[in-house]
């Protein structure tokens, strides 16, 4: 029951009616039997400051969703380390009476390839990473983290992939601005984090049948019905996935930095489910 004791959660950002993280997180706070609720908050970058520090004050957090996760670490006391070096945040919370704030899409990433891929890691593995916005640069730190042996990055802006590589890469990091460079090329794991995928009408992202191997796909774009690159994939016999495993991932790491406690990940995938 909701008292004066119930610490309250919520999403920000634009837009934010469409979310089912509401649906994810309240089942897993009834799940564990935590006093909390989480309800979503379409918040302005103005606005932004004034939501993260009142709901931490008052000792809820919350999640940040487009377009701000980029312009919350500059609100954040304590950043932790994903958010200093992925640039952006997506969970916020109060402790020892400061703001914190993490970027919980680098562990879902993590812990969405520990469940599909068949090592469990990306340890060794050869990977094309398409995209170099927020998402991408989550699954950039997650993917050299793992032990990913390269990683090459195409993105429909060059500067932008190459602005990222120069943030987080090193020697393992490589920019591919031409399609020579990508076509007849094999790679253990095609991860899409464009946006390609949302809409309706979208291009692919990449036509598979040009690269010479592609072992593994995950796209984090996420659908009713799985996505088109996903359909593509599964169409040319290549394991794959949609991005509601590292939805879930995400939620359940934010859910453990308020609550302290292990997330009840099954109860999170069951909402989620039901509520789609
Ligand atoms: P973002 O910062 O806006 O980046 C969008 C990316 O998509 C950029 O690389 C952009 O390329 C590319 N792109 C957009 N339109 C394109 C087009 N018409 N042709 C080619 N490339 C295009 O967004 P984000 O936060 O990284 O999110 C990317 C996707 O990941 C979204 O679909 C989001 O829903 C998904 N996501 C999923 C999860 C999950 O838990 N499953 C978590 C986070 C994000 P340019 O740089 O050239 O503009």
């Amino acid at each position: 029951m909701i008292s004066a004791d119930t610490r309250v959660f919520a999403l920000l950002g634009d837009p934010v009616r469409h979310s089912l993280s509401p649906a994810i997180q309240n089942a897993a706070a009834r799940a564990v039997g935590v006093d909390g609720v989480y309800v979503a908050l379409k918040a302005t970058h103005e606005e932004l400051p004034g939501f993260i520090r009142g709901l931490s004050r008052a000792g809820g957090g919350g999640n940040i969703t487009l377009p701000l996760k980029e312009k919350a670490p500059s609100v954040l006391d304590t950043p932790l380390e994903a958010v200093r070096r992925t640039g952006a945040c997506n969970t916020f919370w109060l402790q020892d009476g400061k703001v914190v704030g993490d970027n919980t899409d680098v562990e879902g990433f993590r812990r969405a390839v520990g469940t599909f891929m068949q090592g469990g890691s990306a340890r060794g593995q050869r990977v094309l990473l398409l995209g170099a916005g927020g998402a991408a640069r989550a699954v950039l730190v997650s993917l050299l983290d793992d032990g990913a042996d390269e990683v090459c990055v195409v993105n429909r802006s060059a500067e932008r992939a190459r602005s990222m590589a120069r943030r987080i890469g090193g020697s393992r990091v490589r920019v591919l601005d031409v399609p020579r460079d990508w076509h007849d090329q094999d790679f253990d794991l095609v991860v899409n984090a464009t946006s390609l995928g949302l809409g309706l009408h979208d291009p692919l992202p990449l036509d598979l049948e040009r690269l010479d191997r592609a072992g593994a796909v995950m796209d984090l774009v996420y659908g009713p019905v799985g996505t088109p690159f996903l359909r593509h994939a599964e169409g040319l016999g290549i394991r794959a996935t949609d991005g509601k495993e590292m939805l879930v991932q995400q939620a359940a790491a934010s859910f453990e930095r308020w609550w302290d406690t292990p997330a009840p990940v099954d109860a999170m995938r069951a909402a989620l489910a039901g509520a789609r």
